[in-house]
């Protein structure tokens, strides 16, 4: 690579609004042949909503949302900000102490006194609490309406589903049929329920969906990708990314996103959509051409 292509490549690379941090990148970027997505902030906007608290048989809903916001005060995680959002009508929240994150799966801590665990039915179930039917049902039934459904419980069992929502950014279906018109395959990443990723994914066109990914995990799925021979570019934004952003052939980081991603990543796109992946993957072909 000469340095006068770099230039140009990083100079027009600003105008687009994409930040290259080294030259390393470019070389590989030809031979990328898989663009893995990481879901939450990268294909959606990652700002989510709560629509909906559905208190178990005999709870109050009130009482379990105060629970859950009060634990979740403590995280950044977008579910967490939501919950804490959706709840402001009910008053002030208790404090907390023990307050841990259980990357992946939710948050726990203590509450008036009580052990209150909140995140995926997995987290719940894993420390033994049970989850009645109805719960199970109404969880169930918002995932296949594309939601996030987390579970709160204490005491032995979930005493409510709390649903959030998040939405796709607008110019991401666009951004996807880009990619494939480059010969790319898109493949959607998640932490977040397979039911959920599978509605985010046939609403952008996406065919090739890992869901339920724990954030240890995503970084393996992208060696595995690469152990099948295929060049992996990956687009996220997230603390979890960090690792598999490193590990990529090509690693693209939201601007939006964390340090620690931006930090792992080849590349930052400053704006804050995936056209900007597009861009940026097309700009560091062309600047490799003209290297050539
Ligand atoms: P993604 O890969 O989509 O960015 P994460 O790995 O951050 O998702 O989280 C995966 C899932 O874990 C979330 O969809 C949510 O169900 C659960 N989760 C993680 N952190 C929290 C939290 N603070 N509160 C509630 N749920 C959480
Ligand atoms: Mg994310």
């Amino acid at each position: 690579a000469t340095p006068t292509a770099l230039l140009v490549g990083t100079g027009r690379g600003a105008q687009l609004g994409v930040l290259i941090k080294g030259p390393e990148m470019l070389e590989s970027t030809r031979r990328v042949d898989t663009v893995v997505l990481d879901k939450t902030g990268t294909v959606t906007t990652g700002r989510m909503t709560l629509l909906e608290v559905i208190p178990g048989a005999g709870e109050r809903r009130d009482e379990t949302l105060r629970m859950a916001a009060a634990l979740e005060a403590g995280s950044e995680h977008p579910v967490a900000r939501a919950v804490v959002a959706g709840a402001a009508e009910v008053g002030e929240l208790p404090p907390v102490t023990g307050f841990a994150n259980v990357a992946g799966l939710g948050v726990s801590g203590t509450v008036d006194g009580r052990d209150v665990l909140l995140g995926r039915p997995r987290l719940l179930r894993e420390r033994g609490l049970v989850v009645p039917d109805d719960l199970a049902r109404a969880a169930t039934d918002a995932q296949a309406a594309g939601r996030t459904a987390v579970l709160v419980g204490w005491a032995g069992r979930a005493r409510a589903v709390l649903a959030v929502a998040d939405q796709v950014k607008p110019t991401s279906r666009e951004a996807v049929r880009r990619l494939r018109d480059l010969g790319l395959t898109p493949v959607l990443l998640t932490g977040d329920n397979a039911t959920v990723a599978a509605a985010v994914a046939a609403e952008v066109g996406i065919d090739e969906v890992i869901a339920e990914v724990l954030p240890a995990e995503k970084v393996d799925v992208v060696s595995r990708l690469q152990a099948e021979g295929r060049v992996v570019a990956m687009v996220g934004d997230g603390v979890n990314d960090a690792a598999a952003l490193a590990q990529a052939d090509l690693g693209l980081a939201m601007g939006t996103g964390t340090d620690a991603a931006i930090e792992a990543s080849d590349l930052t796109l400053v704006r804050d959509d995936l056209l900007a992946a597009v861009d940026a993957i097309r700009l560091a072909r062309r600047t490799l051409g003209t290297i050539k």
